[in-house]
């Protein structure tokens, strides 16, 4: 029987979820507070200039999400990122094998999502704030739009824990404590850019001390457009998730001042202009393994990184998985 089905959030968890419910005959609208699809995996584009200040690149491992990163390179929204990968303990520099590819989206790191939002039903700046359950059917009501004139059979969360537990804590309290349980961590971030290349013989390098985790050249990504552009190299910072933590509330000027000078300390430049975005709800510190939550009688779900290990892979396969039990199970 054909459903209506309502999903919060248009990351890869709600938009992998969606793309199942609709293959198998059901409506779908989808809730998104931003002004696009993707979520954590995002990119920044600007004037002469684009970089990927959510997810990095993400990788494969189940025949299910292999099967749809095979699909997305076919469409040539997806490929393997070849760049140089190194560690530094901040003294010694080690190359670091890959035990799986790299993808990234090509020619941004959207690009994967944006290609399963396509056939979607989007509804676009809609923060849904309330929701409620009157005779069997779910309403919504958002920030922007106030009540949704439509009501669904089904509604699915594909949101971060924290913004779950505070719309499910008067509907679901089994729920709302899951995903009060699951803490999220900060994640300051930031795009750098130069007039010419850095002459450093890595493309991404894990950083093991100090405030950095993670520095990586954007443009070393296949597709990223430089060519004609002042703007020759961006490179993306990440600040760890503890330091992060503890400068949150920090002014964005700081934040920048701090994490190019430890740049600089293993071998990065100062920048010709930088940006910081700060993640305040990046990722969390130990995601659930239990794929999805389904309450049958509400006909309530909830997926997302958060409950299926984490990443982008996570994140889709949780979304995937509970379309598949729904379906299975007469949603
Ligand atoms: C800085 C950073 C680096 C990362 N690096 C990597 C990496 O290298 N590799 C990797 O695999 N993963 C990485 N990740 C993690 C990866 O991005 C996530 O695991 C994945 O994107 C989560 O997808 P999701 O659908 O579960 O959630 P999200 O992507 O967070 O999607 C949830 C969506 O819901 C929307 N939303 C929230 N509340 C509401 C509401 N009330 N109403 C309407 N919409 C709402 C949000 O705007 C968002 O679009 C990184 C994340 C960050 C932030």
């Amino acid at each position: 029987m054909t459903k209506t089905i309502a999903i919060i959030g248009a990351g890869m968890s709600g938009l992998a979820c969606a793309q199942q419910l609709m293959q198998a005959g059901h409506h779908v609208t989808l809730f998104e507070k931003s002004r696009g699809p993707s979520g954590r995996v995002s990119t920044r584009v600007s004037d002469g200039w684009q970089c990927d200040h959510g997810a990095q690149y993400f990788t494969a491992s189940h025949p299910l999400f292999l099967a749809q990163v095979q699909a997305w390179e076919a469409l040539g929204v997806a490929t393997p990122w070849q760049g140089r990968i190194f560690e530094t303990d901040g003294t010694q520099l080690r190359a670091k094998q890959a035990e799986k590819k790299r993808y990234v989206g090509v020619p941004k790191n959207t690009a994967p999502a944006r290609q399963l939002a396509e056939s979607c039903h989007l509804q676009l700046e809609h923060t849904i704030d309330q929701l409620q359950y009157v005779q069997g059917q779910w309403q919504l009501h958002s920030k922007e739009q106030g009540a949704y004139a439509h009501t669904f059979d089904c509604l699915v969360l594909a949101i971060p824990s924290v913004q779950a537990h505070v719309l499910l804590a008067e509907h679901q309290a089994t729920f709302a404590l899951l995903a009060h349980q699951v803490k999220m961590r900060g994640c300051w971030t930031v795009m750098a850019r130069y007039d010419n290349p850095l002459q450093v013989p890595f493309d991404g390098l894990f950083v093991n001390q100090g405030p950095l985790s993670w520095v990586a050249r954007d443009s070393s990504k296949p597709g990223r457009i430089t060519a004609g552009q002042a703007v020759k190299e961006v490179w993306v910072l990440q600040a760890q998730a503890q330091w992060s933590e503890a400068h949150i509330e920090d002014a964005p000027e700081t934040v920048i001042a701090q994490m190019v000078q430890a740049f600089e300390d293993i071998g990065g430049q100062a920048p010709t202009a930088a940006t910081a975005h700060r993640w305040r709800y990046a990722d969390t510190e130990q995601p659930l393994q239990q794929q999805y939550a389904w309450d049958a009688e509400l006909q309530l779900g909830m997926c997302g990184d958060w409950l299926n290990g984490g990443k982008v892979e996570g994140a889709w396969l949780s979304g995937t998985f509970l379309a598949q039990h729904m379906i299975s199970h007469n949603t």
